[in-house]
């Protein structure tokens, strides 16, 4: 048997990235879907172009955002200044609310201040929740930070380990708050982002045409890894490498090749309702709305807002825990209603739709699920095992961490 010298595992962006880095040498991609992309796939209906749910590149580093742009040389991009909105009891607000508390009532801005201005710092917080009540006081956590992250991760925050969401959760300090407060602007990690118009796939298109497609194997799906002897065995048949590149959920990574305990890794799935509606959105201006309240979904994004086309185009996303059942009709049933409670539409009728689950969506991050994704991806490195992305690292990460993960790989090994 051949042996592979860079055996990469799903062709998403962590696959199709390490991959570029290595397209003049010996690779191999095995991905399981018809088609490229992972997470990063978009889907066309007359009218419409949808991701799974938006997908925008947003970046911390120049040099990344230099390559995407390069990349992306030749589709349409968008530039967009982020406008994004908070539902709190029946009316609008900005994002982020912990910035924005000067937008609430009178007597709620007094609570959350006061709350804030005693709050405890973040000293001995062991969960993701004590984080969030010693570091931003009881008043924002109770009234947002908490019901809404709950019903995006879909479990108790105490379930979760302080650091979490990392660089994803917006700090906040007296000082910012006063800058908000007289009208000034803070920085959050995507306040400025771009888009292809016709989806974040024209991305993983710019990556398919550089590489060879004789060295992607698409529909082939991984069953079993064995470490100790660098095979891959596949619905199709088994493969020899010299390094192993998985980008593979670590849960599945860990079950595949026996090298864990796979039951540390737990995570939510999240429904997503791509809605296509046949008049304009009300509200022109705004990106995306966070929903901690009562209504079936955490966030709804507008495409079109984005991406300027004639009719609503959204994408909804509906937290759910890994155990529950998905009743697709009746939760889209549930999301009209909600949609018209909220006031995002008005006669709007749905032309098309398109759902979509995602699983793993969030993970939960735990601290034994942290210290078993430190001691797996160390013992595995010994094996010339490396793991790329947001799921094979078992973590919040972004499509550009992904781009700067495989590149790092790629210079290393
Ligand atoms: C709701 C949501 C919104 C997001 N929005 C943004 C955003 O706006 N901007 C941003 O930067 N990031 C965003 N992200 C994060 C982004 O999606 C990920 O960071 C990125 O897509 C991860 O890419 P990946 O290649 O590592 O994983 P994936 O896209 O999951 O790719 C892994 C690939 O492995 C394949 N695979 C799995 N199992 C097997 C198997 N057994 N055999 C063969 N192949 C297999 C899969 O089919 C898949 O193609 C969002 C994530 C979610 C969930």
């Amino acid at each position: 048997m051949e042996k592979i010298k860079y055996l990469i595992l799903g062709a998403g962006i962590s696959g199709l990235a390490f991959a570029y880095n290595k397209r003049d040498d010996d690779y191999l991609l095995l991905e399981k879907d018809s088609r490229a992309g992972g997470l990063c796939q978009s889907f066309f209906a007359p009218g419409f172009v949808w991701d799974v749910a938006g997908h925008f590149y947003h970046f911390h580093n120049e040099k990344t955002k230099e390559f995407v742009k390069e990349m992306l040389k030749g589709s349409e991009l968008c530039d967009v200044t982020k406008c994004a909105k908070v539902f709190y009891k029946g009316k609008y607000m900005d994002a982020p609310f912990q910035y924005n508390i000067h937008q609430l009532e009178h007597g709620e801005f007094m609570e959350c201040l006061t709350d804030l201005y005693y709050a405890e710092g973040d000293n001995n917080a062991q969960s993701f929740k004590e984080f969030v009540r010693q570091k931003f006081g009881k008043g924002i956590s109770d009234k947002f930070l908490i019901p809404y992250n709950e019903k995006l991760y879909s479990c108790d925050l105490d379930e979760l380990e302080r650091d979490s969401m990392g660089k994803f959760l917006p700090k906040l300090t007296f000082d910012m708050l006063m800058t908000f407060y007289r009208g000034g602007k803070g920085s959050t990690y995507n306040d400025y982002f771009i888009y292809p118009k016709n989806g974040t796939m024209e991305l993983v298109n710019s990556y398919l045409k550089q590489l060879d497609s004789d060295r992607l194997h698409l529909g082939e799906t991984v069953s079993a890894i064995d470490v100790e002897n660098h095979r891959v065995t596949t619905d199709c048949g088994t493969y020899e490498y010299e390094n192993l590149i998985s980008t593979l959920p670590l849960r599945d990574f860990v079950r595949m090749s026996g090298c864990g305990d796979s039951t540390l890794f737990r995570s939510n799935k999240i429904l997503i309702l791509n809605l296509g509606f046949d008049l304009p959105s009300i509200d022109k201006e705004v990106n995306w709305i966070y929903f901690p309240g009562e209504e079936i979904f955490y966030r709804v994004g507008f495409y079109n807002n984005i991406a300027p086309r004639p009719k609503m185009s959204l994408y909804v996303e509906i937290g759910c825990r890994s155990d529950e059942k998905i009743d697709i009709p009746s939760m889209l049933e549930r999301t009209l209603d909600d949609l018209k409670r909220v006031h995002i539409t008005d006669d709007h009728k749905l032309e098309d739709y398109h759902p979509i689950v995602v699983e793993p969506a969030y993970v939960h991050i735990s601290k034994e699920g942290k210290e078993e994704t430190e001691r797996v991806m160390a013992a595995m490195k010994s094996h010339k095992v490396h793991m790329v992305g947001r799921y094979a690292r078992w973590e919040y990460s972004a499509i550009d961490d992904s781009i700067e993960q495989a590149l790092a790989l790629a210079e290393e090994i």
